[in-house]
């Protein structure tokens, strides 16, 4: 394994061996043990710079497990000031770089051919003042959450999973079935710090420096590797009330989903379609009302026109940890390892209806896997500020994401993904976009026209904050 660390530079020092010089342009040590390479050289570095198969390997991989782009080196930074250091050095090379949150995303996003990841979950501090809550990029959602819990305080919005890390969701959007309420998360971060593509440490907000601050909200790693964000707390409830309603079609569902979302009626609103043996579909609503008891049934649900429901009261941290467990299994039958080419398309409220049922009949074990989901639900576009978190030019829009398992005996990972982009294609013409965070591969002009009236300031900002282009390749975007 190779190293080059404090410790290490200091070791080659003392022992003379290992240390061949001060590079001159860098005024880092040149060691011996990876003379050939462009890392031949780095700055001396508070945590660690990997260059050992092992570590290559697993940053060459992500949670798709499609994609396979191997780096020359890992950092796991010790500090902010090593990805200060790491990123002017790439620069000064040439070397392209990304951030890597949990590697999450599903199509080599946080990879980069040739470059330098750099872990974020080194960076994970939490300070916690009033209702803000100042976090390293590293940190996952629920590392957060327990920390603000016992304070009686949440973020306003949860990913349906939270053990993804806060640089990576807010790279992203952040959507949870919170969104009426309080927009994606993005639209919930204060301030942010973060290393630009020219390697300066700066901090940003919606009054300083903003358009660094809303390129780098959904901005996927292009102008900065954001390093710690400042976040709004709201009141957490101690428990919830969790409900699934179910409905006779897909329209009925929609329609509800659509008056909910913005009534006030209830917390939280997402939903779910669901395969049944005899190739029907159950059209689910998730529905939760925080602190709400059985007594608020018939007020909650009773003129809603569902066929059935379920309803559960829940701890408050149960409810937002519910993938949590249903993980462990995943990972327990091996489902978790297996490819997943996944699509998170955004559909306009006027064309739901149709694009779905058009989809449902081609959503077969054999082209989505054995342990899919998808997932159906609405998002007020009037309360989402990021512009870079792309919707459909409507007030109501529809999240509708087919998480694709490629299980073994069905359809290979290639045919998913191209069922991905003869969706896409569908939806797009019908005025929807997508959530880019799967696996769908698009050309530069598809960016182009994905970011529409706001690519020539992503652009103008891209030339700006990372001149030479270095940072984050794997989303395919510039
Ligand atoms: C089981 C599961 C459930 C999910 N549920 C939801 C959900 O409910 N809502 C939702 O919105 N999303 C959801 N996602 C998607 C998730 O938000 C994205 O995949 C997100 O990118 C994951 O974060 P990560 O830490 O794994 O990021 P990574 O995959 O590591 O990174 C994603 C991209 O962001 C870049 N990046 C990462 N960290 C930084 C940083 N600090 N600065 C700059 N760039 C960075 C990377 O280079 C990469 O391009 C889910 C994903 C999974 C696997």
């Amino acid at each position: 394994m190779h190293e080059f660390n404090r410790r290490s530079l200091m070791t080659g020092l003392m022992s003379g061996a290992l240390v061949l010089g001060l590079d001159p342009i860098t005024k880092g040590w040149v060691t011996g043990a990876n003379a050939a390479g462009p890392f031949d050289s780095v700055p001396a570095l508070d945590g660690t710079l990997r260059t050992d198969a092992a570590s290559l390997d697993a940053a060459a991989d992500d949670f798709g497990h499609i994609v396979h782009h191997r780096p020359l080196a890992v950092l796991e930074p010790g500090s902010v000031q090593d990805v200060v250091k790491m990123v002017k050095f790439c620069r000064r090379h040439g070397i392209p770089v990304a951030g890597r949150g949990q590697g999450h995303s599903t199509n080599g996003q946080s990879q980069v051919a040739g470059g330098l990841v750099i872990e974020l979950a080194p960076l994970s501090g939490i300070e916690i003042s009033g209702r803000r809550a100042s976090v390293g990029a590293g940190a996952l959602w629920n590392t957060l959450l327990q920390a603000t819990l016992p304070r009686g305080l949440t973020p306003p919005v949860l990913t349906d999973y939270i053990d993804l890390s806060v640089g990576g969701t807010l790279s992203a959007g952040g959507l949870g079935g919170q969104i009426g309420h309080h927009g994606a998360q993005v639209d919930n971060v204060l301030e942010l710090e973060a290393v630009t593509g020219a390697g300066r440490l700066v901090t940003c907000s919606p009054t300083s420096r903003a358009p660094l601050f809303y390129a780098l909200l959904s901005g996927r790693g292009q102008v900065g590797i954001i390093t710690r964000a400042t976040l709004r707390l709201v009141p957490a409830p101690e428990t919830v009330r969790y409900y699934n309603l179910f409905f006779a079609t897909l329209p009925e569902l929609t329609a509800v989903q659509r008056a909910l979302i913005g009534s006030g009626r209830f917390d939280y609103v997402e939903g779910q379609l669901q395969s049944q043996p005899d190739g029907t579909w159950k059209y689910m609503l998730e529905a939760v009302a925080y602190g709400a008891t059985a007594a608020d049934d018939a007020r909650l649900t009773g003129d809603l026109g569902a066929t059935s429901l379920t309803a559960a009261d829940q701890a408050y941290y149960d409810f937002a940890n519910r993938i949590g467990p249903i993980v462990d299994i995943l990972k327990s039958l091996g489902e978790w390892t297996r490819p997943h080419p996944w699509l998170d398309s955004l559909l306009p409220a006027s064309a739901v209806d149709e694009l779905v049922a058009g989809a449902l009949p081609t959503l077969t074990p054999a082209t989505v896997g054995f342990s899919a989901v998808i997932l159906l639900y609405p998002i007020d576009t009037a309360k989402l500020r990021a512009p870079l978190l792309r919707m459909p030019d409507e007030r109501y829009a529809y999240l509708f994401s087919i998480l694709r398992t490629a299980s073994p005996g069905v359809a290979d990972p290639a045919a998913m993904t191209a069922a991905n982009l003869a969706f896409y294609e569908t939806a797009r013409a019908r005025g929807g976009s997508w959530y880019p965070i799967g696996t769908l591969p698009l050309t530069p002009q598809d960016w182009k026209r994905h970011y529409g009236p706001v690519w020539p300031a992503f652009k103008l900002a891209k030339r700006t904050y990372d001149p030479d282009g270095i940072l984050t390749p794997g989303q395919g975007i510039f």
